[in-house]
């Protein structure tokens, strides 16, 4: 057993996260499945390494100064990474979201002492959407900076530094796919770059939800969105600053369903408990695993943390208004 070294402060708690092998995922895709495990970071989600990656570089930069305030619009974790960084460096935060969101969210947000404005919820051609009024905001306050973590590069530099590099330490160099969905791009570009630095042979695939355009956009050049899906984080119409450049391979589409299985499995078989865009990646991984074949080794990101997700995913009564399948444990 090897032994995690002592850290000198709370932000080194970011990142450096465990991979495990999943078994269930490994046998049915009869090739290595490994997930990193993004919920074990400080906020419970991948997006702590995008928030820390951006406010250091705007430190570095000079646009945020001590004691300023970071506004950003957000439902849900890059938030949570903010307002806790923001507290760990003495900085205030502003998030931005839409008056529809949980009730969970919004609680937790003001739990950890974020600023919380809400909004109409409206289009992104109107100019009262929440990412607009943030940006409005972050404008309008003295010694403020927006986060932007859709076009701000600084988000996928967090996966080219440091998911790609401990994917590679961890799996001694021997690594053959990764994939995972896209919300803002940063960690399907950032850690696909990371690891084609080490070695370009390396199949990075997207694995898109319904709902977005990105599977139409790799798999034909047309930004065309089809369905849709519950899935929180993911699901982008758009071809987002840190998505450009981004090296993807090959791309699938899942369904809530299919990803649903998933996160049913992996609670009920392996004990994790994990949020849908979790499950999505998995049923990712095993497709990408079954393409590579036996003997071949796949990572993907295990997103957040199921615990977010308790009025929602492991509600029966919301999974039926859903039309989605609820957990047998749950059902009554
Ligand atoms: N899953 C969840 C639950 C998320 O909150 C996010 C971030 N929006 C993602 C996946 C996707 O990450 P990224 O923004 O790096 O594409």
């Amino acid at each position: 057993m090897t032994v995690t070294m002592p850290k000198r402060s709370s932000l080194d708690l970011i990142g450096n996260t465990p991979l495990a092998l999943l078994k269930g995922p490994s046998e049915t895709a009869g090739c290595e499945i490994w997930g990193k495990c993004e919920f074990a970071n400080p906020g419970a989600s991948v997006k702590d390494r995008a928030a820390l990656w951006i406010v250091r570089d705007a430190e570095a930069k000079g646009t945020l100064k001590p004691g300023g305030t970071i506004v950003e619009g957000t439902a849900g974790n890059t938030g949570i990474g903010l307002a806790l960084v923001g507290n760990a460096l003495g900085y205030k935060t502003v998030i931005v979201m839409p008056e529809t969101q949980s009730r969970e969210k919004m609680d937790t947000l003001r739990a950890l002492g974020a600023e919380l404005v809400l909004v109409p919820a409206a289009p992104f051609s109107n100019p009262g959407h929440f990412v607009h009024t943030s940006r409005r905001i972050a404008e309008e306050t003295e010694g403020a900076i927006w986060a932007n973590q859709f076009d701000n590069i600084a988000n996928r530099k967090a996966h080219i530094e440091s998911t790609a590099p401990e994917l590679w330490e961890q799996l001694e160099g021997r690594i053959d796919g990764f994939t995972c969905a896209a919300g803002t791009g940063g960690t399907i570009a950032g850690t696909g770059m990371g690891l084609k630095a080490f070695d370009e042979n390396i199949t990075i695939a997207l694995t898109d939800p319904y709902g977005a355009a990105l599977y139409n956009y790799y798999a034909h050049g047309e930004l065309k969105a089809e369905g849709s899906s519950v899935a929180e984080g993911i699901g982008q119409g758009r071809i987002t600053a840190n998505l450009e450049g981004a090296p993807i391979d090959t791309q699938f589409r899942i369904s809530d369903e299919e990803g649903l299985e998933w996160v049913r499995r992996l609670l009920s078989e392996e004990g994790l408990c994990l949020g849908l865009s979790s499950g999505i990646n998995v049923a990712g991984a095993v497709m990408l695993g079954k393409q590579l074949g036996p003997g071949s080794r796949v990572a993907t990101i295990l997103c957040d943390t199921g615990f977010r997700y308790l009025s929602s995913l492991y509600n029966p009564a919301w999974l039926e208004t859903k039309g989605l399948p609820v957990f047998p444990w749950l059902a009554s």
